[in-house]
């Protein structure tokens, strides 16, 4: 078995050109981080046209898949809120300038603390628990008007054919997240015996999917517990967050979901279920990150060695502790080699990284053109949940990220760490 790093009908460039990138190199030392910014806002513009039908959509960056102040002030100004999900996120999405409504608190087993920054700052507060009703209450001393509730409908959920294999919720009986469905009844009428007026619905059943079902099917199924939780409780449903989980094509013979489809889908049954219960005054939320920043971010990094043993390897000058989805998941992430885009992909490779970690290899048994010392790759699709899971083992450093602007100069967005930051948490 090997993996083909070039597909036939393969449309999968990267979004510079290698006279760019090498101009862009004697800048910023490889490796590091590159941001597309035309397409992220192109992106985050056609999501807005896709739930332009509904006047109260926002999309609340899910700041974990990049948390770079650059990265989530552009999203501020194409309208994006910030979901957070801890202290520090919280602090983050304050100090880039997003504002109470603006930020989306979704987490769970929470800390005291973060719900009482979270309050502080207004913003809306979702719940993963019904036993956190009383635990906000108590830390808080109120529970807020607005508040939110998460759902597991348990058992399996299937939307058909797609996705990547690691669809790590598509079984959300077994997961960890949310209220059951008696427990949401329970919840809203306690909450609201405790002045809430304005109630959220939340649910995040699977992950990275590539099918313009996901969303419509989730949409259903929230849809018709709003419309049940309204008549059981009585209490006012204003929001409706679809959280996070629509994907990305990381292989060359994927094809991109359309949002187009997937917003006019959502739409659909916002009219079949919403609309006739009386409930046309719905605002959508979205809580997408891998979406909004996944194809737009990419690793750059240098091949710096060979090695010729039981297999072919190229060494590399990034590895896991820059990006870590090929270690943890087996994810594919495609390589291109920049200058060689169209040469025959007549050659297998381990591509690795330099920890002592077998499982360090960004491509394993991939057909590429053939690699020389010093070449460029751009390892593709690293825009979300790249640079933001990266760590320290083996005292490597993070790297720097670099976003090139729609005009085509480049600004550096966060700087690469040093041995000083390496060392500042120790103590001698
Ligand atoms: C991770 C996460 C998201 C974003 O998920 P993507 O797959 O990147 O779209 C959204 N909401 C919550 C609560 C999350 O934990």
């Amino acid at each position: 078995m090997f993996e083909s790093g070039c597909f036939p009908m393969s449309e999968k460039r990267p979004f510079v050109t290698k006279a760019q990138l090498e101009a862009i190199v004697q800048q910023y030392p490889t490796p590091f981080h590159l941001y597309d910014e035309k397409g992220i806002r192109e992106n985050a513009r056609r999501l807005r046209e896709a739930f332009a039908w509904n006047p109260g959509f926002k999309e609340f960056f899910a700041v974990k898949a990049t948390p770079t102040p650059a990265i989530l002030k552009l999203l501020r100004e194409e309208g994006c809120g910030a979901d957070c999900s801890s202290l520090t996120e919280l602090m983050l999405a304050d100090r880039c300038g997003f504002r109470g409504g603006e930020i989306m608190f979704s987490s769970n087993d929470t800390p005291a603390e973060e719900f009482r920054l979270a309050a502080r700052l207004g913003a809306t507060i979702n719940l993963d628990d019904f036993t956190h009703i009383d635990f906000l209450k108590d830390t808080i001393g109120f529970i807020p008007e607005t508040i939110s509730c998460r759902y597991n409908p348990g058992g399996t959920f299937s939307i058909g054919a797609g996705g990547e294999g690691f669809q790590v919720m598509d079984n959300p009986g077994e997961a960890k997240y949310g209220f059951t469905r008696a427990q949401l009844t329970e919840g809203f009428q306690k909450l609201k015996a405790m002045g809430a007026k304005r109630f959220g619905l939340h649910a995040f059943l699977a992950s990275n999917t590539l099918s313009n079902a996901y969303y419509p099917t989730l949409a259903g199924i929230l849809f018709r517990t709003a419309v049940e939780l309204q008549a059981e409780t009585g209490c006012h449903i204003a929001f409706i967050n679809l959280s996070g989980g629509v994907g990305i094509p990381y292989r060359p013979e994927q094809s991109a979901n359309d949002i187009l489809a997937i917003g006019e889908g959502v739409r659909k049954r916002y009219e079949e279920i919403l609309v006739p219960a009386g409930m046309g005054d719905v605002a959508i939320c979205a809580e997408l990150g891998r979406f909004m920043l996944g194809p737009y971010g990419c690793l750059v990094t240098r091949a710096t060695h060979f090695k010729h043993t039981y297999k072919e390897y190229v060494g590399v000058d990034a590895c896991a502790a820059n990006l870590m989805r090929p270690a943890m998941y087996g994810a594919y992430h495609h390589i291109t080699v920049m200058g060689k885009e169209d040469a025959p992909c007549d050659h297998r490779y381990d591509v690795t990284g330099a920890l002592c970690e077998n499982n360090d290899k960004f491509a394993v048994d991939r057909m590429l053109p053939q690699i020389d010392l010093g070449d460029l790759l751009v390892i593709h699709d690293t825009g979300a949940h790249g640079y933001s899971m990266g760590y320290n083992y083996n005292g490597r450093l993070r790297s720097a990220e670099v976003l090139l602007r729609s005009d085509g100069s480049t600004q550096l967005i966060r700087r690469a760490e040093t041995p000083d930051d390496y060392f500042a948490t120790m103590i001698f």
